[in-house]
C-alpha cells in the first residue's frame, strides 16, 4: 500500500489478528515521509457472498445498505452512527456463523438475524427496523 499523504510505499511494522472481527490489523511506516498508518485485511463480503432476494435472484451482499437499515433503525439514540457500526458487525458475525450456506444467505435470514440482533440491543430499534422489512 503506498502513503495516502505522499503516495510513496510503506512498509509493515506490526501486524495482529483481531479474532473477533476476522481482520488483519497492520501498522505502516511510510518510507519517504515516516507517517505511521493503519490498516486492515478483511475479506470482500460483497465479493464472497451472494444474497437470495425472494426465491431466486442473487445480489452480491451489501454491507452498506445491512448498515444503512441498522442505522434508520436507530437513528433516535445519540449514538446511532457508532451503535449502528458495531451491530452491523455483530449481524454478518451471526449471520455468518449461523446462515452461510454454499456461500449464500437469503433475504430472510438477514432480516431475522437482523430483527433478533436489534431486539437484544434496543426494541424500540427492532419494531423501526421490522416495520421497513416485512
Ligand atoms: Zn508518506
Amino acid at each position: 500500500m503506498v502513503c495516502i499523504y505522499c503516495g510513496s510505499g510503506t512498509q509493515v511494522i506490526n501486524s495482529r489478528p483481531q479474532k473477533r472481527l476476522n481482520q488483519i490489523w497492520r501498522r505502516r511506516k511510510c518510507l519517504q515521509c515516516a507517517s505511521i498508518l493503519t490498516s486492515h485485511e478483511a475479506f470482500d463480503l460483497s465479493a464472497s457472498i451472494r444474497v437470495e432476494l425472494d426465491g431466486k435472484v442473487l445480489s452480491p451482499f451489501q454491507r452498506d445498505l445491512l448498515f444503512l437499515s441498522v442505522y434508520e433503525s436507530c437513528k433516535h439514540r445519540p449514538r446511532a452512527l457508532a451503535e449502528a457500526s458495531g451491530l452491523t458487525q455483530t449481524i454478518i458475525t451471526e449471520l455468518l456463523k449461523k446462515h452461510l450456506k454454499d456461500g449464500q444467505l437469503t433475504r430472510n435470514a438477514i432480516i431475522q438475524t437482523s430483527s433478533e440482533v436489534l431486539r437484544r440491543f434496543d426494541p424500540s430499534a427492532a419494531a423501526i427496523y421490522q416495520a421497513y422489512h416485512k
